[in-house]
């Protein structure tokens, strides 16, 4: 590894180039802030935001009559009591701005005798959803947002820049140290102010929607500067992830943009309608909630009615041809190439992880407890509560985005660096030499981790699960990864950054675990087969920090708000 070491300064350092991130950089940068934008992967091509499909709710009220209030309403309600609603609020309110300002800098959203077009989703009274067509909401948010930020003054962007430890010097966040991913060095970089917007972390499961780089940086890096993780409990099912045939080079919640359109029946392996048995209304409408339908495919399949690869039928043999064709034109080919006809046979589908409804705890600008340490996106936790509304995640990295960006750049003073506070940091990296021993590798531990979170801290947990869990991540984390070497080969860093990969999603693992094992009732997406009720005694969230290097979990009260429903067609 060599010893060169590059330097780096700004006055806001954005960590993380999604939706939440490139927002954040645009608003820092015209409230006056210089900006460094960096991503691991490439600039607004990495993480969740390039690979969602359809929908962003949003109270536009284009072509049905709503109000943010009733937008709020249905958050709260899907939530289970345990949203902030101060953070929801938020997301709700300024939701049509974001959206509105993303038209100007022309998205593209699908429109209908000029209006934007709204599509009903599971959760929303009414078609609050808006989207651009076919498939192409997460592509068209992304470019938009890549677009703007090229276009804006005062942003540098930096692509192949992994953070792997922020900087905290005198109680204040100071910037990063990241490693560059071309050339295995440590860079250090100095800021006045930090937003962390590095998404999810649903590729700690075995069987999830996620891309490589959302691994629970996000949450480690938080914890490990010393903020508080709130709700890290609720991990989101998706309950119609794509199961069989073989589908190549499409996406694996595709299904969801099909049923908002569409409809589509869901079947049991005896081509049975189940949904009803659970408490929730279907039936080919697609409005029950994700968490309900997760739930239901699961136990289908446990009571020994799956279908033959494990999960439910999603049936669309009622339409023709023209009326697919109508609502997803191009993609009915690409499912062709794929072999798939759905005119003449159902598709399988089961659930997998992917959203994380916990994360990074702030305050209504956006705020950590660490001075000068920001969050945005996905890495916030709290807003969605227990279990969060279809659509409303991509609103939330852009309005959380917006608020990161200029109240971090509003709190730039000083920009104090010393580099003592990052020296520990700069030996993690420099001192990972590369080996190609016997030694674990990252493919058996991080393969392991996800089977375990798999299987144990999953759809449905219990105690005894969550207790094998706890002490298997926490072995990982203590004998495993220190005896993990990178492995020498290629040109890159890749090894290098593996380690800090596993690092971080052990760290990450432990929060959702220890979380899981503390609530002892079931409550949205956190199901415990051993207590299945709910508890209203337990209407509070968890937060969890790092005390001496262990973890402590508090309970805190849930933040409410009052707020009343507009009626529909007044003003607000
Ligand atoms: C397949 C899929 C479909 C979805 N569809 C929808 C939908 O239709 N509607 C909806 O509302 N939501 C949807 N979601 C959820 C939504 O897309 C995400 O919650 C949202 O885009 C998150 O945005 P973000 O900016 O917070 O994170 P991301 O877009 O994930 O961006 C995070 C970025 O951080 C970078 N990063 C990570 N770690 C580091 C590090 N250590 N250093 C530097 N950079 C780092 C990553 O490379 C990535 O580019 C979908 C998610 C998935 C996975």
């Amino acid at each position: 590894m060599t010893e060169e070491q590059i330097h780096l300064e700004t006055d806001v350092l954005v960590v993380g180039a999604g939706g939440a991130g490139m927002y954040a950089a645009i608003a820092a940068a015209r409230n006056g802030a210089n900006v460094l934008l960096l991503d691991k992967s490439l600039i607004g091509r990495g993480g969740a935001t390039i690979m969602a499909q359809m929908t962003v709710a949003v109270a536009v009220g284009e072509q049905t009559p709503d109000h943010w209030t009733h937008h709020l309403a249905d958050t709260l309600n899907a939530g289970r009591g345990l949203c902030d609603e101060e953070l929801a609020a938020i997301l709700c309110r300024e939701g049509p701005d974001r959206i509105h300002e993303m038209d100007e800098w022309r998205t593209g959203w699908t429109r209908e005798d000029g209006h934007m077009k709204q599509v009903m989703a599971p959760g929303h009274e009414i078609p609050r959803c808006v989207f651009v067509d076919f498939l192409n909401t997460g592509p068209a948010v992304a470019k938009t947002l890549r677009t703007r930020v090229a276009r804006t003054e005062g942003i540098t962007k930096v692509s192949n820049l992994s953070v792997t430890e922020l900087v905290v010097g005198k109680g204040h966040v100071r910037g990063a140290v990241a490693l560059d991913l071309n050339g295995g060095r440590a860079v250090t970089i100095a800021a006045g102010a930090v937003v962390l917007a590095a998404g999810g972390l649903t590729r700690l499961y075995q069987r999830n929607s996620a891309s490589v780089n959302m691994g629970g940086e996000s949450y480690a890096l938080a914890l490990r500067a010393g903020a508080g993780l709130i709700d890290m409990e609720f991990v989101q099912f998706f309950p119609i992830g794509h199961l069989a045939p073989r589908l190549v080079g499409m996406d694996p919640i595709m299904w969801d943009p099909f049923r908002y359109k569409l409809g589509g029946r869901l079947l049991n392996g005896n081509k049975e309608e189940f949904i009803e048995k659970y408490g929730a209304s279907d039936s080919g409408t697609y409005t029950a909630p994700r968490d309900v339908t997760s739930y239901a495919i699961f136990k289908e399949v446990e009571a020994g009615r799956a279908s033959p690869n494990g999960g439910a039928y999603l049936s669309f043999e009622h339409l023709d041809e023209t009326t697919l064709r109508s609502a997803f034109g191009p993609v009915i080919d690409r499912l062709a190439n794929n072999g798939i006809d759905l005119t003449k046979r159902p598709i399988e589908v089961a659930p997998i992880a992917h959203y994380h409804m916990g994360g990074i705890r702030v305050n209504s600008e956006m705020a950590t407890t660490i001075p000068g340490l920001y969050a945005a996106g996905e890495a916030v936790g709290g807003a969605n509560g227990a279990n969060r509304l279809s659509g409303n995640a991509i609103t939330e990295a852009l309005v959380f985005g917006e608020r990161a960006g200029r109240f971090a750049a509003q709190a730039v003073t000083d920009k104090d660096w010393n580099k003592g506070w990052a020296r520990k940091a700069i030996g993690d990296i420099k001192n990972l030499t590369p080996d190609d021993g016997n030694g674990p590798t990252f493919g058996m531990l991080f393969g392991e981790l996800q089977s375990v979170m798999w299987e144990k801290v999953g759809l449905l947990r219990t105690g005894d699960k969550l207790e094998q869990a706890l002490a298997r991540i926490r072995e990982m984390q203590r004998r495993d990864l220190p005896n993990m070497k990178p492995q020498s080969s290629g040109p890159f860093a890749l090894g290098v950054q593996e380690w800090f990969d596993l690092r971080a999603a052990l760290a990450t693992a432990e929060t959702i675990t220890l979380a899981a094992l503390n609530r002892t009732e079931s409550r949205g997406a956190h199901q415990r087969e051993d207590l299945p009720n709910t508890d209203e005694e337990q209407t509070h969230n968890q937060c969890v920090c790092l005390v001496d290097n262990n973890l402590a979990l508090e309970s805190v009260p849930v933040r409410r708000t009052e707020f009343e429903r507009v009626a529909l067609g007044g003003a607000e």
